[in-house]
């Protein structure tokens, strides 16, 4: 088959699936509003939780960085890319989470990948939660480790594929607080186990960390919970981007040595490394905005209980309602974008099949009616 016919089989099929996925051009967004198509919605579907995206502090040290240090880094962080502003990153954030050391990546995505690319070797194996994010699943699938999924959130899952011998090294890998599902995972249950059987835990904490935990210190913190490895990421609650890698002193030797994700790649913008320290610290200073969304997702929950969807076991900022058919969930999120209310459905792969859902995002910056509009365009959905 030809590249070209490889390609129109796949689009058909996945046009037939309602599966087809669409990029939609934003004229303007806030965190609570956003500009389409020449229509004005209620913003339902960003992952800024505390509303960072827009804070001024952060917004001015971006600007004020790149006045400083320019509008690039200019080269790998191996090279000359590796700015005095990633070096004060890099130990606030060791500091702030109690790791000696803090390695930055330009991107959750390729942290994930670097850290299961160098871990994974023959004979080792990755035992991953199911419903880990494609970038974990897939270094995971590429890895020359064997990898084995064990049930979501599930200890004694964890536990039966533990207890099968293996000759190398076991990482365990699940997340904080799951991105479509919103739940979040027993992190002290999966910790105990792993080290019980002499493996390394990987957390990635990308919908946990600034929105959970005492100085929003995330998912691991609020757990009493100390992985050997975290990745937190910065394009949620952090409101920029990037990610780091939380870890000890030999750990992040060895991936300044051998990670070609870090050695081959110009290093982030010395200018979001300063954007970064911003809004590290109105994340640290947060407690009013995680309150705010505290409140928020209560209100919501209670509002959406009557409805006919299946409001998922989620008590955090991610709320999903599982619809079932693609046709379904799109047809609704059509229905709520009619009613003003911005809602992604989301399908599989990303999901399983079956469980197309509405994923409802909430953050600090909604204000009660907000929700209130969207409960109404809901309620009005389903009668
Ligand atoms: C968003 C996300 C990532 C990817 O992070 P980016 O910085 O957006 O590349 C990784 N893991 C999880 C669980 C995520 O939700």
């Amino acid at each position: 088959m030809s590249w070209q016919q490889r390609f129109r089989q796949a689009l058909d099929q996945r046009r037939a699936a309602d599966g087809w996925r669409q990029r939609r051009i934003i004229d303007e967004q806030t965190t609570r509003t956003l500009h389409s198509g020449g229509r004005c919605y209620h913003h339902f579907s960003s992952n800024d939780y505390l509303g960072l995206t827009r804070h001024p502090a952060v917004i001015a040290a971006w600007q004020q960085g790149a006045a400083l240090t320019g509008a690039g880094a200019g080269a790998s962080g191996h090279v000359t890319g590796y700015h005095r502003q990633h070096a004060d990153l890099e130990a606030q954030l060791a500091d702030w989470l109690g790791y000696e050391r803090a390695l930055l990546f330009i991107s959750g995505f390729a942290a994930n990948q670097a850290v299961i690319h160098l871990l994974g070797e023959k004979n080792d194996r990755i035992l991953a939660d199911k419903l880990s994010h494609a970038s974990l699943l897939d270094a995971a699938s590429h890895s020359p480790a064997q990898l084995r999924r064990f049930s979501h959130n599930a200890p004694e899952s964890l536990a039966t594929r533990l207890a099968s011998p293996c000759e190398g090294e076991t990482l365990v890998v699940t997340e904080g607080i799951f991105s479509m599902d919103g739940d979040s995972a027993p992190l002290a249950a999966l910790a105990q186990q792993t080290r019980q059987a002499g493996g390394w835990l990987l957390v990635d904490d990308a919908h946990g960390i600034g929105v959970v935990g005492e100085q929003g210190r995330g998912s691991c913190w609020q757990q009493g919970v100390r992985p050997e490895l975290q990745v937190i990421t910065f394009g949620k609650a952090f409101g920029v981007s990037g990610a780091a890698l939380l870890c000890d002193a030999d750990t992040a030797d060895y991936f300044l040595q051998f990670s070609r994700h870090l050695i081959y790649s110009t290093a982030m913008p010395a200018a979001q490394a300063f954007a970064l320290q911003a809004a590290l610290h109105e994340v640290q200073q947060g407690e009013a905005l995680r309150q705010r969304l505290q409140q928020n997702i209560r209100h919501f929950r209670r509002g959406a209980a009557s409805l006919p969807w299946q409001l998922m076991d989620s008590e955090s900022a991610i709320q999903p309602l599982l619809v079932g058919e693609n046709s379904e969930a799109v047809a609704l999120s059509a229905r709520l974008a009619e009613a003003g209310c911005w809602v992604s459905a989301i399908r599989p792969p990303t999901v399983p099949p079956g469980t197309a859902r509405l994923r409802i995002t909430l953050t600090a910056a909604h204000r009660p009616e907000d929700i209130d509009r969207l409960l109404e365009a809901l309620h009005d959905a389903a009668g």
